[in-house]
C-alpha cells in the first residue's frame, strides 16, 4: 500500500494546515480524550464547529444531498489529522459526527437522512447515545429501558445511565426493549427522540476528575413517533453495531497525532524532570520507557492504516478498532503515569498549587484516562472481541 499523499491530496492538506492554524479557536485547548463541560467551552466549540462546517471542513466524506462535502475517506482522514496536528479541539458534537451521523446514514431512511444529518455537521442539534443501563453496561443487549407501540408512537420508559453530553443534548440514540419476548438481541429497537420531549430527566454524575461529562437519564412515558425508528422494529441490535464500530474505530489516525503529541510533551516533561533532579529515575531507565512509547505510538500508527485502508476499499469499520481501541486506551494511561513518575514528590500537587508541574496537565490526565479503558466497551470486552471474531476462538460462555 502506498501510504504517501498524491500531488492533490497533498494539497489539500497543506491548504487545511494554513485554515487550521490561522483559524484554529485561541484559548481553549485540546482536552484530548475529555468532554467540554464548562459553558464558554460549550459556546467557544460550538462556534467552532459552525466555522469548520462554514469552510467545508465537516462531512468532508459525507454524501452532499445531506449537507456533506462528497470528498473522499482519505480527505476526511487528512484532515482529522491535521487537526491533530495543530492541536486543534474536536467539535461540541463529537458524538453526532462520529456516530449519529454514520448510523443514520447507513440505516436512515431518506426523510431521517434529510431530517438529521446536516443538522449534526452544522451543530443545530447536539446528540448524546443512550445505549448503557445500570444493569447492561458490557452485556448491552441485557437493556430494560421498554418501548410500547401506542398508535402511531412509542411509549418509552426505564433509565439509562453514563450518558456523555446528555445535559446539552437535543437528541438521543436511544436502545430500547420492544419484544421482551424475543430473544435479548433480536427485541431490541433503535430509536432517535428529541431530548426536549416532556418525561425525560437528566442529572449529573461527577467523575474521579470531579467533573461531570455525563449523566443518568430518565425516562417516563416519553412519546417518540413511530417515524423515528432506525432502521426495522425489533431489529435494532445491528443497527447499534454499526454505531460501536463508528465509536472504536474513526478516530484512528487522528488519534495516532494526538499521541505523536502527548508523546512529544512526555520527552519535554522528562528533560526537565531529570535536568531539576525532581525524579529518582536514572536517564537509561527513562530513555528506555519513552523509546517503548515510541514504539507503541508507531505501532499504533501502522494500526490505523490497516484499519484506514480497509475503509478506503469502501467497508465499514470492523471489528479490528477493538486492537486499536485496547492500545490507545491502556497506553494512554501509561503515559500519564509515567509522567507522574517523571514528578517524584510534586506528583502529588495538582492545578493552582504552589510549584505544581504544567498546572496539573498530568495529574488530570491520569484521571480522566481510567475512564479510557470503560468508555466505549471496557478492555476485557474488547479482547473478547478480538478473540472471537478475528482470532475466531471460542466464546469464553
Ligand atoms: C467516560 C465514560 C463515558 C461514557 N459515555 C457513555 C455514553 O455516552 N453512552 C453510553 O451509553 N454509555 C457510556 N459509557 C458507559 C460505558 O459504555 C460502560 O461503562 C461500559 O460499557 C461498561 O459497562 P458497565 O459500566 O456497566 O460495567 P460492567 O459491564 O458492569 O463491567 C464491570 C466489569 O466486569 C467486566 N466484564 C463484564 N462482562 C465481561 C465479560 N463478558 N468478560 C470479561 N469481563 C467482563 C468489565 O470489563 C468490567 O471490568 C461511558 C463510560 C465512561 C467511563
Amino acid at each position: 500500500m502506498d501510504l504517501s499523499d498524491s500531488p492533490e491530496e497533498m494539497e489539500f492538506r497543506l491548504k487545511a494546515r494554513k485554515w487550521l492554524e490561522a483559524n484554529r479557536p485561541a484559548g481553549i485547548a485540546d482536552r484530548g480524550f475529555a468532554l467540554p463541560i464548562d459553558e464558554d467551552s460549550i459556546r467557544i466549540l460550538r462556534d467552532w464547529q459552525r466555522r469548520l462546517y462554514d469552510a467545508g471542513y465537516l462531512g468532508i466524506s459525507w454524501p452532499t444531498e445531506y449537507g456533506g462535502q462528497g470528498k473522499t475517506v482519505i480527505e476526511s482522514a487528512i484532515f482529522n489529522e491535521e487537526m491533530a496536528r495543530v492541536r486543534a479541539p474536536a467539535p461540541l458534537n463529537e458524538l453526532g459526527l462520529s456516530m449519529g451521523g454514520p448510523t443514520i446514514l447507513e440505516h436512515g431512511t431518506e426523510e431521517q437522512k434529510r431530517r438529521f444529518v446536516k443538522k449534526i455537521l452544522t451543530c443545530e442539534e447536539i446528540w448524546c447515545q443512550g445505549f448503557s443501563e445500570p444493569g447492561s453496561g458490557s452485556d448491552l443487549a441485557a437493556l430494560n429501558t421498554r418501548a410500547t407501540l401506542d398508535g402511531d408512537e412509542f411509549v418509552v420508559n426505564g433509565q439509562k445511565v453514563w450518558t456523555s453530553l446528555g445535559h446539552i443534548a437535543d437528541w438521543c440514540m436511544l436502545l430500547v426493549r420492544t419484544d421482551p419476548t424475543a430473544p435479548k438481541h433480536r427485541g431490541i429497537s433503535y430509536l432517535l427522540v428529541d431530548m426536549h420531549s416532556p418525561g425525560i430527566t437528566v442529572q449529573p454524575l461527577k467523575q474521579m476528575t470531579g467533573e461531570a461529562e455525563f449523566n443518568q437519564m430518565f425516562f417516563e412515558d416519553v412519546r417518540v413517533p413511530r417515524e423515528n425508528l432506525l432502521g426495522p422494529l425489533n431489529g435494532g441490535w445491528g443497527v447499534a453495531l454499526t454505531t460501536l464500530m463508528n465509536e472504536r474505530a474513526t478516530l484512528s489516525l487522528a488519534t495516532v497525532m494526538r499521541f505523536r503529541n502527548t508523546f512529544e510533551d512526555l520527552a519535554e516533561l522528562a528533560r526537565r524532570m531529570l535536568d531539576e533532579g525532581s525524579c529518582d529515575l536514572s536517564r537509561a531507565q527513562v530513555r528506555q520507557t519513552l523509546a517503548q512509547f515510541y514504539i507503541d505510538v508507531e505501532s499504533m500508527k501502522y494500526l490505523a492504516y490497516r484499519n484506514f485502508s480497509r475503509l478506503k476499499r469502501g467497508g465499514t469499520p470492523g471489528p479490528e478498532g477493538s486492537i486499536s481501541k485496547i492500545l490507545w486506551s491502556e497506553l494512554n494511561q501509561r503515559m500519564n503515569e509515567f509522567a507522574l513518575v517523571l514528578q517524584g514528590p510534586r506528583a502529588l500537587l495538582t492545578a493552582g498549587a504552589n510549584g505544581v508541574v504544567a498546572n496539573g496537565r498530568w495529574q488530570y490526565g491520569l484521571l480522566r484516562s481510567r475512564g479510557n479503558t470503560i468508555e466505549e466497551g471496557t478492555s476485557e470486552i474488547q479482547r473478547g472481541i478480538i478473540a472471537e471474531r478475528l482470532l475466531g476462538l471460542p466464546k469464553a460462555y
